[in-house]
């Protein structure tokens, strides 16, 4: 390592973010600008640890503590070709991964861990700058075809692993634009969208094919494309949203999370609205669901204008600190407080929503909402009881219902006669379904999850489809992710 004390010398430090009240007034990524000596300092605090739990951390694999001394040395090529020897996108990662990576650093045992995810952001950032990403056609092609369906983190992962082997590869979105959720849930302020464009850019120049509009099993026929390609990877996301089927979810003013926030995310990005806008300005927003969707649910009714913004969350408020039942280096269960959170806003534990109450136009006015007990019985099972006496009602004229996504979509499944699993997700074994040249990865296969799992299952579902068409791949695995760094 670079500086064997660098974790006594410097504290972890973070760029700043725009003050709460400026940055509500636009959909602009939030974060100031860092000097680059601090992110070599911070890169410094990196010990060595010996045994980097880090590495371990992260789904991808990502080889931490060689790309922190790379960056300590300021050997910006060397850090950009270590990171994207296990990450695609770490433009994405860097931005908007919750770090599980620092979650397990050995710093955080005693002391806060290495600022892991903004150096990872650095990197590419300055790798770009540079000049040091651009296209890398494949010196040869294998001629075989392989159709990738939906085009988010996982398909995206997969599409460029499988062009990076040799094969024609044609990605099929049903959208108009490209990038699954990164592109039409996660809002602006977290992920501005010029960052996917520039990545397309490359990967277009690369020999992937993109097709916008294109709903596979409904205005393209799975038969087409078993016809004209040799393997598929569905990569379609879990998209059935969770609904709460208690009386008024009728009422106009009871949305999915999901309808509000891609509306946003398109009129951002300049697209015509096919349905009525569903807007915050000047309302009471009751955002139920704690989680990431809930929250930026809230950082977009801030920018709408809204007049009040309450998150409620069925669960107990979490600990501030790990427990005995999350030791490091396990992900912590603890209470986590966003940038969305710290903009405005109530947030309230173990409430339970009984009931969306209207007025006579069948308007949105109210939600009747009561105080819950969690409790645990002599077998081990949660369970909680509502709380006498702690029922009221709460105005709200729009209430956001963000409690989670079943599964994906069940027509395409079907269409290409593919096995589910008991919660509806595809089942395959090694990423290969019971339809033999056809895979799944991401969202699609291991239920709602995160962007690093989505790359990270795109690359591992790419392996697997080489090796269905070539008998064997040379492609990177994640669990030969140091090796590989080290045979540089
Ligand atoms: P998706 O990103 O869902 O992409 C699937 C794509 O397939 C979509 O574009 C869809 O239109 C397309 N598709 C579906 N059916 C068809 C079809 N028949 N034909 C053609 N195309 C089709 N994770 C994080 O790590 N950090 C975050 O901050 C974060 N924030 C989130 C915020 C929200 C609001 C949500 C909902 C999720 C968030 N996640 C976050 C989770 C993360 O976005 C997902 O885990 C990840 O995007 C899954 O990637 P995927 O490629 O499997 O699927």
């Amino acid at each position: 390592m670079g500086q064997k004390d660098g974790f006594l010398q410097y504290n972890r430090e973070l760029p700043q973010s725009r003050p709460p009240q400026e940055r509500i007034k636009d959909f602009k990524e939030i974060y100031d600008e860092f000097p680059e000596k601090k992110t070599n300092e911070q890169a410094a605090r990196c010990m060595d640890c010996g045994v980097p739990f880090c590495h371990n951390g992260c789904p991808l694999g990502n080889v931490i503590p060689e790309f922190n001394d790379a960056v300590y040395r300021e050997q910006w090529e060397e850090a950009i070709q270590i990171l994207s020897s296990t990450n695609n996108f770490p433009e994405f990662t860097g931005r908007i991964c919750p770090a599980p990576c620092e979650a397990s650093c050995v710093l955080g045992i005693n002391k806060p861990p290495v600022a892991i995810e903004h150096i990872e952001k650095t990197i590419v950032e300055k790798a770009y700058e540079l000049g040091y990403i651009t296209p890398h056609v494949p010196k040869s092609r294998t001629g075989k075809k392989v159709a990738v369906i939906g085009s988010g983190p996982a398909g995206l992962a997969a599409a460029a692993q499988l062009n990076k082997a040799g094969h024609w590869v044609t990605v099929y979105e049903r959208e108009n634009r490209i990038g699954g959720l990164l592109r039409y849930g996660i809002p602006d302020f977290k992920l501005e969208k010029w960052v996917i464009d520039r990545r397309l850019e490359i990967m277009k120049a690369e020999g992937i094919k993109f097709e916008v509009n294109a709903n596979v099993g409904i205005t393209i026929p799975a038969e087409e494309i078993n016809e004209n390609y040799d393997a598929v990877v569905i990569c379609a996301g879990s998209t059935l949203p969770r609904d709460l089927p208690i009386p008024g979810r009728e009422l106009d003013g009871v949305h999915f999370a999901m309808d509000f926030l891609t509306q946003q995310n398109k009129e951002v990005a300049g697209d015509e609205l096919c349905d009525k806008k569903i807007s915050a300005k000047d309302k009471d927003v009751l955002v139920i669901g704690g989680g990431d969707t809930g929250s930026d649910c809230i950082g977009t009714s801030h920018r709408q204008g809204a007049r009040s913004v309450t998150q409620i969350e069925l669960l107990s408020k979490p600990f501030p600190n790990r427990t005995e039942n999350d030791p490091w280096p396990l992900w912590p269960m603890t209470l986590r407080t966003s940038s969305s959170h710290e903009e405005g806003g109530q947030r309230q534990w173990a409430i339970l929503t009984k009931e969306f109450i209207g007025n006579s136009q069948g308007q949105l006015e109210k939600a009747r909402l009561i105080d819950i007990e969690w409790s645990i019985d002599n077998n081990g099972k949660q369970g909680f009881k509502e709380v006498p006496g702690s029922e009221r009602e709460v105005p709200c004229q729009l209430a956001l219902l963000a409690i989670g996504f079943l599964a994906p979509e069940n027509k395409l499944l079907t269409a290409f006669g593919i096995n589910t699993d008991p919660r509806g997700n595809a089942d395959t074994k090694d990423y290969q379904t019971n339809v033999g040249h056809i895979f799944a990865a991401g969202d699609a296969r291991r239920g709602q999850s995160l962007v690093v799992w989505a790359i990270s299952e795109g690359r591992e579902a790419a392996i697997a489809v080489d090796k269905y068409l070539m008998g064997e791949s040379r492609l990177p695995s994640k669990d030969d992710s140091f090796l590989n760094v080290m045979s540089y």
